[in-house]
């Protein structure tokens, strides 16, 4: 239970050079995302969508967009689960993955997204910075803006803000 006061500063970047993981609240389920350059450059990106408010119970949720074969699953205690959410923007339906026991969320799987997952960031003990935001135009005006972050007004490589 290391990481449960939840600061990343006892997280140096050096300990993530190949590796990133997390765990779900109960520690059921085990995630791990290889890559070398999760914090080499501004990755993954924060969204404002309605759905993304709900599954993450917050403001805005912090996604990450990466493929399959890259991110390992451990369902310690079979408690992953899904649902799947017709009312996406898309109008395909989307399988929001999360901990069944603690409600952890964990991933998104799409077809729009061929052979990638959309990975819940809150599940890591330190979080790379997001390269975009989307539902820009949903931002609550309290919330202030990252200026180094591309703003799109609602789809990720639409219009900007
Ligand atoms: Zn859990
Ligand atoms: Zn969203």
């Amino acid at each position: 239970m290391s990481s449960i006061t939840g600061n990343p500063n006892s997280h140096p970047i050096s300990e993530f050079t190949d590796r990133l993981t997390g765990n779900c609240l109960c520690e059921s389920v085990k995630v791990t995302i290889k890559d070398p350059d999760l914090f080499t450059r501004r990755r993954g990106h924060i969204c404002h969508c309605a759905n993304c408010r709900k599954v993450s119970g917050s403001f805005a949720a912090s996604n990450l967009v990466i493929e399959e074969d890259k991110v390992e699953i451990l369902d310690r205690e079979g408690t992953l689960s899904k649902f799947v959410d017709t009312q996406t923007g898309s109008g395909t339906p989307l399988e929001r993955w999360f901990c069944s026991r603690c409600g952890n969320p964990v991933k998104s799987v799409t077809p729009v997204l061929a052979g990638k997952v959309v990975m819940k960031m809150g599940l890591f003990p330190r979080i790379p910075a997001p390269e975009f935001e989307t539902f820009a135009l949903h931002r609550h005006e309290w919330q202030g803006i990252h200026p180094d972050v591309d703003q799109y007004k609602i789809k990720a490589f639409g219009e900007k803000l």
